[in-house]
């Protein structure tokens, strides 16, 4: 092989063991958990804002908009279930540029993966333990998935992955939340499938176990929008998506029929101000049909402390995204507030 394995990294356990949980963060991790099966199973109605940068880029400015969060979601507790993003790898369309914390903890030097899984393990346990959230990544490297599988509380499998043979396997012994995007081609039949095959039970390779998962009942769509073939963001977001979506559930026989929308990505056509008009549409539509309110159990919005997104290392602007272009605090403090007047 032309390829040198030149450093060996911790197992999962001997980094779990290095940086426990505490017993405080486990409470507030399953607390979470439970808040949310309610929501995907139908028991709860309040609404999940699966919401932060699109990818977590630096330790103090993640922390100081989760903190920000936090307070926001003191006052709007009664709808709104907070979780927010902390993407530490990030899927590259041609794979050059940014690859996340786990490659970088620091983004303007070169790859460190021993520190990088200790900063993202770091990153993930302070806003548990300390801001009392439980938050989402994206998985996408599912045989790194144990790393932070103690602390993680949503789990999103990314567009480029969605119709991976491991990704739908690991996916399906989560023992949270599961959310599956449609492709990049836009094919919803895909997402089914991967619906599908992470609500169902497998035997499979895993970090050189033979493994069985149980099945997670809780594997759910994520609309993100697409591509044309003529390179094009076509949305999916608008109410004869989501009732198209709400048929499709129907005659499908899946547990807990469910969507979260995601507001940015091809959904905007990366126009990230359009976030807020899009996430009000969608509540429109909620409140248009209750099949749809049914269905819709929350919005993916992407948002930091600025607005936009900068080149890595061109200006270092603190809390301005280094990865998609993000709605920034005030706007997206104020979208908080009208989508829970919304609900
Ligand atoms: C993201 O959520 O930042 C992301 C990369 O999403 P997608 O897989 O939909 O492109
Ligand atoms: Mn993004």
């Amino acid at each position: 092989m032309n390829m040198e394995l030149y450093r060996k990294l911790p197992i999962p356990m001997e980094i779990k063991e290095q940086f426990p949980l505490s017993e405080a963060g486990k409470k507030t991790r399953e607390a979470t958990i439970a808040q949310m099966e309610k929501i995907f199973s139908g028991e709860s109605d309040k609404f999940i804002l699966v919401i932060g940068p699109c990818s977590a880029d630096n330790e103090d400015s993640v922390l100081d908009y989760i903190s920000r969060l936090r307070l926001v979601q003191e006052k709007v507790a009664d709808k709104i279930l907070i979780v927010p993003r902390i993407y530490t790898n990030k899927p590259r369309t041609t794979g050059d540029g940014y690859k996340g914390m786990l490659h970088q903890p620091d983004p303007n030097a070169a790859p460190d993966l021993l520190k990088g899984l200790i900063a993202i393990r770091k990153l993930h346990m302070r806003a548990l333990e300390e801001l009392e959230f439980g938050c989402a990544d994206e998985m996408l490297y599912p045989e790194n998935h144990r790393y932070l599988s103690d602390i993680i509380t949503y789990v999103a499998i990314g567009a480029r992955s969605v119709e991976n043979q491991l990704h739908r396997l690991t996916a399906s012994g989560l023992d949270v939340p599961v959310g599956m995007k449609n492709p990049t081609s836009g094919d919803l039949t895909v997402m089914m499938n991967s619906i599908t095959a992470a609500q169902h039970s497998h035997v499979f390779l895993y970090r050189g176990w033979e493994a069985k998962s149980q099945g997670n009942p809780y594997a759910h769509a994520i609309l993100r929008g697409y591509v044309n073939k003529h390179g094009q963001s076509i949305p999916n977001y608008h109410y004869e998506d989501l009732i198209g979506l709400y048929d499709t559930y129907m005659a499908s026989g899946l547990s807990n029929p469910a969507v979260i929308v995601d507001t940015n990505h091809s959904n905007s056509g990366k126009k990230y101000l359009e976030q807020v008009r899009i996430a009000k549409e969608i509540l429109h539509s909620c409140q248009y049909s209750k099949d749809v309110r049914s269905l819709v159990k929350g919005l993916m919005i992407e948002s930091y402390i600025e607005d936009g997104s900068q080149k890595i290392g061109a200006s270092d602007v603190y809390g301005k995204s280094i990865t998609d272009p993000c709605l920034g605090w005030e706007k997206t403090e104020r979208l908080i507030y009208d989508i829970a007047d919304l609900l």
